[in-house]
């Protein structure tokens, strides 16, 4: 009977899963099985105060003094390695469920974190989104919404361009790669907006950054950045 009560808030709370996400093995009222929640680290240590990922120390990380990004601050619960990584894998070929629970841990974190008017995402290339037949951020983004009751604005940030695969990208090559690929649709919706943008994935950043460039042009007037995960800052690019 206790089992059973368990089961059903559970339910309520992870209505889709049973079985762990990651590996399938049985699990009582929780998404992850212990070992593969082991494997999915939390992005709650020492972070960056403006790109948000994981630090040695907790100051500002030397790729942000280097260069400022150009949003204001930027957030990730979870820290892109190991079982992270497949579980974000899983989120977006098929498992689209999967956002109530990266999203579940977005909108934690967004409660310390500056207040914002609305939220856009990153839009998706049209390959891809014929591919998975969804866009992961914009499910993301959708479950954010719903959690901190901000409104979701709908094709604010459209794609203009095929762009190459970021990943077989450099830095440098990422950014010029990703220039004049986005546009806003209506600036009015943006203009004097703090405007919080919904990613899967925060790397090198610099789709956050043309995202960022073209809120502002049309006249943002903050921008934040929520990814479910971002890489581990490496002081020594290894
Ligand atoms: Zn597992
Ligand atoms: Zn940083």
């Amino acid at each position: 009977m206790l089992k059973n009560l368990f089961k059903n808030i559970s339910e309520s709370l992870f209505p889709e899963n049973f079985t762990c996400d990651l590996c399938g093995s049985e699990t009582f009222g929780t998404n992850l099985c212990p070992d593969c929640k082991n494997s999915v680290i939390k992005n709650d240590g020492n972070t960056c105060p403006v790109c948000g990922r994981q630090t040695v120390a907790n100051e500002i990380c030397i790729e942000c003094k280097h260069s400022l990004p150009l949003y204001d601050k930027a957030v990730s619960p979870l820290v892109y390695e190991n079982g992270t990584i497949k579980l974000i894998q899983k989120f977006k070929n098929g498992n689209a469920y999967l956002k109530n629970y990266f999203a579940l841990l977005i909108a934690e974190k967004l409660k310390n974190f500056p207040d914002f008017d609305l939220i856009v995402y990153v839009p998706s290339a049209a390959k891809s989104l014929r591919r998975r037949g969804y866009n992961q951020s914009f499910l993301l983004a959708q479950s954010v919404s719903q959690k901190t009751g901000k409104p979701l604005l709908k094709n604010a940030v459209i794609k203009t361009k095929e762009t190459l695969h970021q990943k077989e990208l450099n830095g440098s090559e990422r950014a010029e790669n990703l220039k004049n690929s986005f546009k806003v649709a209506k600036r009015s919706e943006i203009k004097n907006m703090r405007v919080l943008v919904i990613d899967d994935v925060l790397t090198t950043g610099a789709t956050a950054n043309e995202i960022s460039r073209i809120l502002i042009a049309a006249g943002a007037n903050k921008v934040y950045i929520a990814a479910a995960a971002s890489v581990r800052y490496k002081m020594f690019n290894d």
